[in-house]
């Protein structure tokens, strides 16, 4: 049978799918000599096993136990229910996964009516004593007896108020025996028994109930939304009591050994005087800092510092520790990663690489993509001038505007509704994260920065303050003060998670700055990638932004979107309008000037690199105003018959826009059906590509213009297209008598084309895949509906797992991809395939993109730090020998 029963100085600390993350950190504490109090780790097998009985610890366990027990009443020279000296134990929870908060822990375990004396009695503490077992019989009661835990917060306030207590503190001794005598009543009244008083009875049942609380209703909707899988089970830790809680030389503290906000490498914390653990994370006082420790009591704040040295050299990783002083002396209660900010993310990964902890492949695999997109969250404008109303501690970077909602429900039910939220609470605990989840961010108006609301919000990149103790918060009214301000729910505030401002109305929010630590990855990012990043630009200050963010390439200009622009509408309208070749002239000739001077900038800015010009694509009717308004005007022009020449125009217009009118436009007249219909517009452009470069090349500069030809399915488009425009480009570049690097090529966006890649290839020197519309056509779904009308529904309900416009649907349109890859590079070996579809900047797709061989990846300017480390992670996890071998080196 295997071992079910782990001492701290024997389990594998390494193995925290069997002990647990608390359990297995434990450990490995105490097999560094750390100050550990002794105890032992039940393994998750046993909770599988608990659970494959139907819910009953198995048998055997508890003989196990008992032995445990013996041994650990050896070591520490207690007695598990000896009056005379009591060994009392908590009962912990610790799942491989950290999961805050969500299981349950059971404190004091060991107290009856005679151990609470000998504790009296040992520690010269009455008062300190019964406060114990009054919180054991109150946590027992609730967790594992299923008492309702509101009773006793009742039986409790009313003793407060009987003796005229303001603070719990106020409480002595005679006062906490009476409320542990009504607690008991209570829990013979509710459960039709006395409350068990043999230590063991209630260390059997602890550890059932911490083993049934793996599937509390928060704990699986939690394993939910991580994705942790339900089978893992926790482990149960029985750990021997230390009290912080026994006078002002004792306390109770948590700490970071970096700080998980910004990064920078000191003690971050907090601790709490004459109290227990929970305390501090529940946020119910507010905590002093650690330094505060460091003036009281240096010796202990010097040796705290030693341990987390010593704890990052082991884990090479920042660890996020719990720590106890009982009377001076000093124990640490777990250590684990610690939840970290994407800011505070990147700095710990690029400062353990300069102090050698860590190399620069794991720096670059510590961080997420998301991380970097958190990075470029908005901030709010420091010029604005902005209301401040208050402000508390800054838990979690960023700025968000909302509206203020004061409970999880409604965040969730608003949130839902597409509004923002802010969700304002005194404190959050785990039943709130799924309001969290659907909130821009939180307020709180109590605790702490390692308080739940600051945890779970770092987690999630969500803006937070917390602590924020200046606002009144009266949930039930649904409104808070501050100075005299009212803010009801519904009024818009704006959070500054990086100062811990919170301000009236929504501030305006820019863009942030890239830290020198997030060059410095990046730059690690670009060492490693095989892919290049490209990206989508139309017009000169894209792609200006583009560069300054790393772009190697523009992947798509669309040039139609400069046709949008107002002063060039009404010529191409002139243009559309334009039945013969003769009509069009005109306007071509003076948009052929403006898309020079676009394409010219465009092209300068990215000098010496590739840019691609896809060449029109849209439905032409698409540039025109629209049928029906146009019908309107028309009428009513006609009903008021004062401007007949305005009549005329419009009645054309009318008339043009009726013939044009699709039934499937996006499967009409667009794409390079459109450069074969109307072959002037596209000589136009060509020849406004080549005037430019050619002038760019005569000035000096190494402009790499790259035509694109949009929705080829057959050969014969590209082949006729391709032979017009080259005959335009020799003409020019014969005129200015230079000679330029270009090349020909096409959007891979319809499935023919990919089937046929071989022959598309012989005129093509480059594919670009089009995964919108080549998403579009292969599952048929518009993309311009779709998800509005079926597509949410599809992926609510499991049919589909992910919206295919975002993530790339690998099995379907990638097979196609994969397919247009071999055959492309079949015939042409040394073409350069891409991505511009919306895909080129999703990391999952990225990594797709990277297997498949692609030489790049285009994506939006913004993106572009984001796929330059999701290329980088593509390199690093790439399942080829030689890769793996680097990443592992
Ligand atoms: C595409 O179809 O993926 C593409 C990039 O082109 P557009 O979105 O302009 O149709
Ligand atoms: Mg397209």
């Amino acid at each position: 049978m295997p071992k079910r029963l782990y001492f701290f100085d024997e389990g594998d600390g390494n193995n925290k799918r069997l002990l647990g993350g608390k359990g297995a950190g434990l450990c490995t504490m105490a097999q560094l000599g750390l100050p550990v109090p002794p105890g032992f780790v039940i393994t998750t097998e046993v909770c599988r096993e608990y659970y494959e009985a139907g819910g009953r610890l198995p048998n055997g366990l508890m003989e196990e136990v008992v032995q445990a027990m013996k041994k650990l009443e050896k070591i520490t020279g207690k007695g598990f229910g000896d009056p005379k000296n009591p060994l009392l134990v908590s009962v912990r929870s610790g799942s491989m996964y950290s999961m805050p908060g969500m299981m349950d822990t059971i404190l004091n375990l060991g107290l009856n009516d005679e151990t609470v004396e000998g504790l009296a009695r040992l520690t010269n503490n009455e008062r300190f004593a019964y406060d114990a077992y009054r919180r054991f019989i109150q946590m027992f009661g609730k967790i594992v007896l299923g008492v309702d835990g509101k009773k006793f917060e009742e039986i409790f306030e009313r003793q407060k108020e009987r003796v005229g207590a303001k603070f719990d503190t106020d409480l002595k001794a005679s006062d906490l025996k009476e409320i542990v005598s009504k607690f008991k009543e209570l829990v013979r009244k509710e459960t039709h028994r006395d409350f068990p008083v043999d230590p063991y009875t209630q260390l059997e049942l602890a550890i059932g109930a911490v083993f049934a609380s793996w599937q509390n209703k928060r704990a699986v909707e939690y394993r939910r939304f991580y994705k942790i899988p339900d089978y893992l089970g926790t482990a149960v830790n029985v750990v021997t009591m230390v009290f912080g809680n026994i006078g002002e030389d004792s306390g109770t503290g948590v700490a970071f050994t970096r700080d998980p906000s910004t990064g920078e490498h000191k003690l971050f914390g907090e601790f709490l005087f004459n109290a227990q653990g929970e305390d501090v994370v529940a946020g119910i006082r507010t905590p002093l800092k650690i330094e505060d420790l460091n003036r009281r009591y240096p010796w202990i704040y010097n040796r705290l510092v030693e341990i987390a040295e010593k704890l990052e050299r082991h884990y090479r990783d920042m660890q996020d520790i719990e720590f106890t002083v009982e009377r001076g002396k000093l124990y640490m209660l777990q250590t684990r990663a610690g939840k970290r900010t994407a800011q505070a993310a990147v700095k710990i990964a690029v400062d353990m690489v300069v102090e050698g902890l860590i190399r620069k492949e794991e720096a670059l695999l510590r961080i997420e993509p998301a991380h970097v997109e958190q990075l470029l969250h908005k901030q709010v404008d420091p010029k604005a001038k902005v209301t401040v109303i208050a402000k508390g501690l800054n838990a979690s970077p960023g700025a968000a505007v909302g509206k203020v909602v004061f409970d999880s429900e409604r965040a969730k039910e608003m949130g839902k509704a597409g509004e923002k939220v802010i969700l304002v609470r005194p404190e959050t605990s785990p039943d709130d994260v799924g309001g969290i989840i659907a909130s821009q961010g939180v307020l709180t108006s109590r605790g702490g920065v390692t308080s739940h609301a600051a945890v779970v919000t770092r987690g999630l990149g969500k803006p937070a303050v917390v602590g924020c103790e200046a606002i009144k918060i009266d949930a039930e009214a649904r409104r808070f003060e501050v100075d005299g301000i009212a803010v009801k729910e519904g009024d818009l505030i704006t959070i500054n998670g990086t100062t811990g401002e919170v301000i009236l109305g929504e501030a305006p929010l820019i863009e942030p700055r890239m830290s020198p630590e997030l060059l410095t990855i990046l730059s690690f990012a670009d060492e490693v990638k095989k892919l290049q990043n490209w990206a989508n630009a139309d017009y000169p200050r894209d792609a200006k932004k583009a560069r300054e963010l790393g772009a190697q390439g523009i992947g798509l200009c669309r040039t139609e979107h400069m046709f949008f622009e107002e002063d060039r509408l009404p010529l191409v309208h002139e243009m559309i309008l334009g039945k013969t070749v003769e009509e069009r002239k005109k306007p071509l000739e003076k948009l052929l000037q403006i898309q020079k001077n676009d394409f010219k900038e465009i092209l300068e800015v990215m000098d010496g690199l590739p840019v691609i010009i896809r060449l029109l694509d849209p439905p032409l009717h698409e540039f025109l105003p629209k049928y029906e308004k146009l019908l309107e005007e028309v009428i009513e022009l006609r009903l008021k018959g004062t401007d007949p020449d305005g009549l005329k125009k419009k009645e054309e217009m009318l008339k043009r826009v009726e013939n044009m009118r699709e039934a499937n436009p996006m499967m009409g007249l667009r794409g390079c059906r459109l450069g074969i219909t109307y072959p002037d517009i596209n000589e136009m452009q060509v020849r406004a590509i080549f005037e430019a470069a050619c002038e760019l090349k005569r000035e000096g500069k190494d402009p790499r213009p790259e035509i694109m030809i949009p929705l080829v399915g057959h050969v014969n488009e590209l082949k006729v297209v391709r032979e017009q425009l080259e005959k335009v480009a020799h003409e020019v570049m014969q005129k200015h008598g230079v000679d330029l690097k270009y090349k020909f090529g096409t959007m891979i966006e319809v499935p023919r084309a990919a089937l046929t890649a071989d022959e598309i290839a012989e005129y093509a020197e480059f594919f670009s895949f089009g995964t919108n519309d080549l998403t579009q056509m292969v599952f048929a779904y518009s993309r311009d509906d779709a998800e509005g009308r079926f597509l949410f529904q599809y992926i609510e309900r499991g049919i589909l797992e992910a919206d295919p416009f975002q993530k790339l649907d690998q099995k379907g349109v990638g097979k196609l991809m994969k397919i247009a890859v071999d055959l492309g590079r079949s015939k042409r070996p040394d073409l350069e395939i891409g991505i511009c579809g919306e895909h080129g900047g999703d990391p999952q797709s990225i990594e797709f993109c990277h297997e498949l061989g692609l030489n790049y990846v285009s994506c939006s300017p913004f993106r572009i730090p984001v796929a330059r480390l999701a290329a980088a992670h593509a390199a690093l996890k790439s399942k080829e020998p030689e890769k793996q071998a680097y990443s592992m080196a």
